[in-house]
């Protein structure tokens, strides 16, 4: 809302200041004087004032409240969404009593980064897993998501598991990676991968990622091959898918095994392909922040049936299948439950319309920002479906050093906005890895420069405004930012 548009001058008629709350469909208007605010008038105080004899040609002024709730320019976001929980409007004003702000519950809210939707089938499905006593590892929902899930990703071999670390682990043991190899993985991403690297006794060898798709840059891969690389995991990182066919070719010719981690690209496609049916293996998290969530979960899935078959016996403790309580192998416990799978189906049956939803906020950001040159957009390259898992954008190198104050006065205005994650060969657990003498640059400069900004599926026109807004105000203001 522009508060402009609810102002009247001190002096004009009770005509003027009436179709004004009319054609704004307020309530109420601001009565100011100058810049400073004298009077607010609801359409109650209007009608009070006729009933009481006063004229629509008779000054504001007449039927105006002279005293009224305000907060000073400097008060905290918390305590103005506190007061907003008594008044529908609160102006602010700055120290001369000018009326710089209007606090309403749409201007004020908390924009959440991600927030997750129950509004389909979950709670039914879940009620049915209880009423019925499915509620641990068998029952209908189990299978059910996974058939459905490999139906929308059009990849049949697909094992639910208890989230998306577990789901890279397990990908990495069928794939019969352990210790003495060499698996590639891009320097930024969430480190669940390198993680699940380190577990099965594998080394790790991190690359440097394309500045643009913010993936693995697949022209740097060639140099990281050694005699002992076996796989490469790519991350489709904030739901841009990762360049596969250069990867796959890659591979192909040097005899490697691809898992690709599809956690924030769910919906995503390159040439009308989902994400996840190049590689060897894939893996997909439903955490309570990704594009579907069953509270925990995962999904991986196999290009080959025989290793979804050889995955499912190791989740289930390694037992044999065909004799119970036999092992032939020591296994895990990376089971999905009924309930979450249940919760799964019912998220399922929406992705279309999530993913329908992050690409009209990408459009949306995209406008909003467009022409602001000392940011870079999130893209989406040719024949690329991008699911937008988190739209991030990174700030020009000139502008590096004044991301921190940026999220900081992003946060305090109630926009929740987060940074892009650490480049991994900083971290103490992994920069012992870090011996190809690699220099990272992209993966630095993203890091020190990506801001991801609120990417709900329930974001709307009006809260996509206000973060462009605040967004713009922060990098304008020279480094003069007040977060109180
Ligand atoms: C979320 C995520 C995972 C898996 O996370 P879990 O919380 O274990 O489900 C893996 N890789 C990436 C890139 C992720 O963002």
């Amino acid at each position: 809302m522009v508060i402009e548009r609810l102002m009247v001058l001190s002096g004009v008629s009770l005509s003027v200041a009436m179709k004004l709350i009319d054609r704004e469909a307020s309530g109420i208007c601001f009565v100011i004087d100058g810049r400073r605010l004298v009077g607010v008038v609801t359409d109650g105080d209007i009608r009070r004032g006729l009933l009481d004899g006063k004229t629509l040609d008779m000054p504001v002024d007449s039927v105006m409240k002279k005293e009224f709730f305000t907060l000073p320019v400097n008060s905290s976001l918390k305590s103005i969404q506190e007061h907003l929980g008594e008044y529908k409007y609160i102006p602010i004003l700055n120290e001369d009593g000018e009326f710089v702000d209007l606090a309403s519950p749409d201007r004020y809210h908390q924009i959440p980064l991600v927030q997750p939707v129950f509004d389909g089938n979950e709670l039914e499905y879940v009620t049915d897993c209880i009423r019925t006593g499915w509620i641990s590892s068998q029952g209908k929902y189990v299978r059910l998501f996974e058939e459905k899930f490999g139906e929308y990703v059009n990849c049949p071999n697909t094992l639910a598991v208890s989230n998306g670390t577990v789901a890279l682990h397990l990908a990495l043991v069928t794939l019969g990676i352990g210790p003495g190899d060499e698996v590639i993985v891009p320097d930024l991403t969430f480190a669940a991968p390198i993680n699940a690297i380190l577990y099965v006794g594998a080394t790790p060898v991190m690359v440097d990622v394309d500045r643009y798709t913010m993936a693995i840059d697949p022209g740097l891969l060639e140099s990281a091959i050694t005699a002992r690389t076996r796989a490469i995991i790519a991350v489709h990182l904030y739901g841009h898918p990762a360049d596969m066919v250069r990867v796959m070719d890659l591979a192909e010719r040097n005899d490697l095994k691809v898992i690709e981690d599809c956690a924030e690209a769910l919906g995503s496609r390159y040439k009308d392909v989902h994400v996840g049916s190049s590689g060897h293996a894939s893996i997909f998290s439903f955490f309570g922040n990704k594009t579907i969530t069953t509270g925990e979960g995962g999904m991986v899935l196999f290009k080959d049936e025989s290793m979804r078959e050889r995955a499912k016996m190791l989740r289930d403790h390694g037992m044999a299948p065909e004799k119970r309580y036999w092992h032939n192998e020591v296994g895990f416990n990376y089971r999905l439950t009924n309930i979450q799978a249940a919760i799964g189906v019912a998220q399922l049956e929406k992705i279309e319309n999530f993913v329908e939803k992050k690409r009209w906020m990408a459009n949306h950001y995209n406008s909003c920002l467009a022409g602001i040159d000392s940011i870079q957009l999130p893209i989406e390259e040719k024949d690329v479906v991008n699911s937008y898992w988190l739209y991030t954008i990174v700030l020009e190198p000139n502008r590096v050093n004044m991301r921190d104050k940026i999220l900081a006065f992003l946060n305090s205005k109630g926009v929740e906005a987060r940074p892009v994650f650490f480049p991994l060969h900083i971290m103490p657990p992994y920069q012992g890895y870090n011996t190809h003498g690699s220099s990272y640059d992209v993966a630095t400069h993203l890091s020190a420069g990506g801001i991801s900004l609120p990417s709900s599926v329930t974001v709307t026109q009006a809260e996509i405004e206000r973060v462009c807004e605040t967004l713009i105000l922060a990098l304008t203001s020279d480094g003069s930012l007040a977060t109180s």
